[in-house]
């Protein structure tokens, strides 16, 4: 009889506290990808290269000029 019905605002800390933390892993995992994914453009050639390259891979010119 308690569980069917039960307001969202009451549940017990049990399930929110771990619910809380999955939440701030899965955000932090999302805007890890975000930046790993970012791509950077090699100002000579045009080629692209995952956000951490520093120098082209095509032609070599260094990508944070
Ligand atoms: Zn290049």
């Amino acid at each position: 009889m308690l569980a069917l019905g039960h307001p969202i605002g009451h549940w017990p800390a049990a399930i929110v506290i771990p619910l809380a933390f999955f939440l701030l892993v899965a955000i932090a995992k999302s805007k890890r990808h975000v930046a790993q994914t970012t791509l950077k453009l090699c100002k000579s050639c045009g080629t692209s290269h995952p956000n951490f390259a520093r120098f082209c891979r095509n032609c070599g010119r260094n990508l944070d000029e």
